[in-house]
């Protein structure tokens, strides 16, 4: 498996640290309100190659964070006139309502800042220890200029950034040594949530955050760190000057990076404003969806928000689904019995297709042409199976498509609800067999109906049923 590392600007092999094992970090969302689809973008992509991952037989340690403190939040709670735990709790659960539906798996731990605040003392602490930060009247900073390979990730040059970039300077922070120098814990100012520390009561920094909390679920040295593209300078940067500084140890192997989800060929943000909420395209569609035109395109490239994309990845997710339904009645049609040893044959070729999707995946995630080669298996299973091949046979078929749809976290059995009237032919048709005294069939009827949430109730006055 090649993988794109922004560090060395080139795909390498992955090797994990620990055979069979993967250790993975990514960078999660502010909590100050419903996330945006841009927002989406590294929760759908990562959770992707978390999924491949574990198709490979990787056991992947997945740790994403919560960040539950911050300016934001505690602009967002004195508008409201709540406290910044209360905004923080209330878009941590809308987030993860969010994943669910776009079915993104929760992370193995999702850590919040404000849990592991002694951590970020102990880390900060370090680095006065060893002369890496200093502490200005209860502001204590990180000193850039010590950490000889600041700038290796995001491959920006000391001297440059120290001349272009006066505008680091940011108001209040005259006090530092160099512009270059960022904040690892700053004093509260009066009506936000602080902590005690040696240096002041006040909150950390932004960066630090992550190098604590990857640390502690993940250890010193990990596989993978990951996210949103906008995060290479300077928060990893940064993460890396600490961490490094801090443990004397590689802090991440591998780094990867979305590109940005484009709106009108600008990025979508909070602050530009033209964003469109995870929940507000869920009123339109069905956020798997969203999944399918987000993983239409390779995760590294731009990708632009429009109707148009979504209409057609709606479109094509449809041909999948119907692919897979269709495949569901002719198996029901389909002749019982072995599978035959032409279909054996049959049955390697299928596997070529998984080992498109595989070759695709393995090129750092070509999603693009992943999902190809599921188009192939579809168009192959549209012309090749129908009711003459044994129900085995084309249950393989239709297994395959929904295990390849499943490592996008692609859903492709659609549990359909039953229309009322479905329900009424089949407990007429239960009904008839029961009087034939096909009980197995009646059977079979009753536990398809719970399947779907439907129980029947046999009265005297006939059959009843209702909705789970
Ligand atoms: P934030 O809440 O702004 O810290 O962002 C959380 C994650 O979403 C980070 O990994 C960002 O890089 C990512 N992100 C934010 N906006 C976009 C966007 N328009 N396209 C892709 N990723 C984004
Ligand atoms: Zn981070």
């Amino acid at each position: 498996m090649r993988v794109y590392n922004t560090q060395s600007k080139r795909k390498e092999e992955f090797v994990p640290i620990v055979p069979g094992k993967v250790s993975m970090y990514v960078c999660g969302p502010t909590v100050y309100n419903f996330i945006h689809i841009g927002n989406a973008r590294p929760m759908i992509v990562f959770d992707t190659v978390r999924r491949y991952m574990e198709h490979k037989g990787y056991e992947v340690n997945f740790v994403s964070n919560f960040t539950d403190v911050d300016d934001k939040i505690i602009a967002k709670a004195n508008e409201e006139g709540v406290t910044a735990q209360e905004i923080s709790e209330r878009y941590i659960a809308e987030c993860k309502k969010d994943m669910e539906s776009m079915n993104v798996k929760p992370a193995t731990t999702h850590p919040l800042a404000t849990q592991e605040i002694s951590g970020m003392i102990e880390m900060i602490s370090t680095l006065m220890e060893k002369g890496y930060a200093y502490n200005v009247d209860g502001t204590v900073y990180f000193r850039t200029r010590k950490f000889k390979e600041y700038g290796k990730l995001s491959h920006k040059n000391l001297d440059d950034l120290r001349s272009g970039n006066r505008s680091l300077l940011v108001t209040g922070e005259e006090q530092k040594e160099d512009p270059l120098d960022f904040v690892l814990w700053k004093p509260k100012k009066e009506g936000e949530p602080y902590w005690e520390s040696p240096w002041s009561d006040g909150r950390p920094g932004w960066h630090i955050e992550c190098s604590v909390m990857s640390k502690k679920y993940l250890g010193e040295e990990i596989d993978i760190h990951a996210g949103g593209e906008d995060l290479i300078f300077p928060h990893h940067e940064n993460e890396i000057a600490q961490s490094e500084c801090c443990n004397g140890k590689v802090f991440a192997h591998y780094w990867l990076h979305n590109g940005f989800l484009n709106i009108d060929n600008r990025k979508m943000s909070k602050s530009l404003g033209n964003f469109f909420t995870v929940r507000e395209i869920a009123e339109k569609y069905d956020l798997q969806v969203l999944r399918f035109f987000m993983l239409s395109a390779h995760y590294r490239s731009p990708l632009n928000f429009s109707a148009e994309l979504m209409e057609s990845s709606k479109n094509a997710l449809e041909r999948i689904r119907n692919a897979v339904s269709n495949l569901k009645y002719v198996q029901d049609a389909a002749v019982q019995g072995e599978i035959t040893d032409a279909e054996r044959a049959e049955l390697a070729k299928v596997m070529e297709f998984e080992n498109s999707f595989d070759e695709a995946m393995d090129d750092d995630f070509n999603t693009a042409d992943a999902i190809a080669a599921i188009f192939d298996l579809v168009k192959y299973a549209n012309s090749n199976v129908n009711a003459e091949n044994t129900a085995a046979f084309v249950s393989a078929v239709r297994d395959e498509i929904i295990k390849l749809c499943d490592i996008m976290g692609i859903i492709a059995e659609e549990k359909e609800e039953l229309l009322d009237a479905e329900i009424e032919q089949l407990i007429a048709e239960r009904q008839a067999a029961r009087k034939a005294k096909n009980f197995a069939r009646a059977d079979e009827i009753r536990s398809q109906l719970l399947e779907q949430g439907i129980t029947l109730l046999d009265t005297r006055e006939g059959v009843k049923w209702k909705r789970a």
